[in-house]
């Protein structure tokens, strides 16, 4: 195999016998730039059939290769030390199959969430996947993230049923199928969706689509203590309530859904305080009839919450769904976890967050989705003294001390300077044996986002 130094010189001009000149290119690097990293060029495909080739050549002469969507979670995990291909997917954005009869559509990878979710509403049909604005569906699917609406429809995993995908060696496979009841291959569709593009790039993908609601109720109750909080979200588990979104929300996070007032993003100095002091709230979105959102209206009364307008549930939702981003827009040095928890440890991981941001001079912004497990945990550095980068290291192996074996937290995202300073994914998994032989397996020399992952 050739060294990838001497070889890096002839990537520009064999990609262009492969993909043809307008599919490669190498100038505005600077947009597909990771943590700084440049890339030695962009490669954008025009059809699905382009990719096995151009992945067998960059597996060959030892090219490095990111798959590249809108580019929203590029940050995550460490530093890739170098990157001589950026896979971009902004030419295979089509939807291949949509049947609104039997609530399924086909789209490639590099299509817009956004513009699929656009085309299904036409049909007054929702595609349960949440993403911001410019993301793609291949990464969607490849951060298998989900966002408030994970309550009602599950995660990506729950309602993708298919996937097409090109293993890091150039070969073509197929996880799931188009139709809702399909089961073969079940686990390789899985085992792609969340696995940050490192086994492979996913070229298409089907999905299970969900009726829209004709109407949605929102009802927002608010709590002096995370605990009062618990108890009611307890009794809703017992329930036959089903909400579709279901957010607890602290005091500090509440302020940011609600104070969205410009900030100097590298500002030290802390937030002015808001006039009305906040409180936990516990907000709940239910969808469907009128008869079915007044039954929910009835059960809930002894909350007393309150009962939010249309165009206040939207802005709300959105408000929710853009935390993170809002959360860093303002603190550009703040560090975000993803932390995944049994129901019954809710209350302990809020806690534990709060506490161990306190103690290293952060405060905790927390939105936890408390009838998934899923919590979304911003530290936020408020002191007038920048912290160094070892300060997120302890903040955030004090924090995991603190939770069970059961949970996992995971950084997404924190200051450049602090990555090398810790593992970001979390404790090394149990499986940690079997992760790499399936790296190997899918990727065997290690050609897709090198560097990032425990894995390698
Ligand atoms: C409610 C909600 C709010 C969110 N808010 C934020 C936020 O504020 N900030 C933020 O950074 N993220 C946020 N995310 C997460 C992020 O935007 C999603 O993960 C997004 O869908 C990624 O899509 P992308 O096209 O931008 O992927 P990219 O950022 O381009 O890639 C993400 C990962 O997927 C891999 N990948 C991309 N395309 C493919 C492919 N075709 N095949 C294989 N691997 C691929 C990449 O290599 C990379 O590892 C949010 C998600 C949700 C659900």
């Amino acid at each position: 195999m050739s060294s990838g130094i001497s070889i890096r010189h002839d990537i520009v001009p064999q990609l262009e016998q492969l993909l043809g000149p307008e599919a490669v290119f190498v100038s505005d690097l600077q947009r597909y730039s990771i943590d700084g990293v440049l890339p030695t060029a962009v490669a954008r495909p025009g059809s699905a059939e382009q990719i096995p080739a151009l992945l067998k050549i960059a597996n060959e002469q030892n090219w490095t290769v990111v798959s590249f969507g809108g580019g929203t979670r590029q940050q995550v995990g460490q530093t890739i030390e170098r990157i001589d291909i950026v896979l971009s997917t902004e030419r295979l954005d089509k939807i291949e199959n949509y049947d609104p009869g039997d609530l399924t559509i086909a789209v490639q990878s590099g299509a817009r969430v956004d513009s699929v979710s656009t085309a299904c509403a036409q049909h007054r049909q929702l595609l349960a996947l949440e993403a911001p604005a410019g993301a793609t569906i291949g990464g969607a699917l490849a951060a298998n993230e989900s966002g408030p609406l994970r309550a009602g429809f599950g995660a990506p995993r729950d309602f993708c049923i298919g996937v097409n995908f090109v293993t890091g060696d150039g070969v073509k496979g197929r996880g799931g199928g188009r139709v809702v009841k399909n089961v073969a291959g079940y686990d390789l569709m899985k085992l792609m969706i969340g696995s940050f593009g490192t086994l492979g790039v996913i070229v298409s993908a089907n999905f299970k689509l969900f009726p829209l609601a004709q109407q949605t109720a929102t009802f927002i109750t608010e709590f002096d203590s995370v605990a009062q909080a618990i108890q009611v979200r307890d009794w809703l588990l017992r329930s036959p309530l089903a909400p579709i979104s279901a957010e607890l929300i602290n005091p500090t996070a509440s302020e940011y859904l609600t104070n969205r007032a410009p900030r100097d993003p590298d500002s030290w100095a802390p937030e002015a305080p808001s006039q009305q002091k906040k409180r936990w709230m516990l907000a709940l979105r239910f969808a469907g009839s009128d008869r079915l959102l007044a039954r929910c209206r009835k059960e809930l009364a002894f909350a007393s919450p309150r009962d939010l307008t249309e165009a206040e549930q939207m802005a709300f939702w959105r408000a929710v769904a853009g935390f993170e981003a809002t959360a860093i827009e303002r603190h550009r040095n703040g560090m975000i976890f993803h932390v995944s928890a049994p129901l019954a440890e809710s209350q302990n991981v809020i806690e534990a967050a709060q506490g161990a941001a306190t103690d290293y001079n952060f405060v905790a912004s927390t939105i936890a989705r408390v009838t998934v497990g899923t919590l979304v945990i911003a530290f936020l550095p408020l002191a007038v003294d920048p912290p160094g980068a070892t300060q997120f290291a302890s903040a955030a192996s004090h924090f995991r001390s603190r939770l069970s074996r059961g949970a996992s937290a995971v950084v997404m995202r924190c200051p450049l300077e602090a990555k090398p300073q810790f593992d970001l994914w979390g404790s090394t998994p149990s499986d940690i044996a079997l992760m790499r032989k399936i790296k190997r397996a899918f990727d065997p020399n290690n050609i897709l986002n090198r560097g990032r992952f425990l894995v390698e």
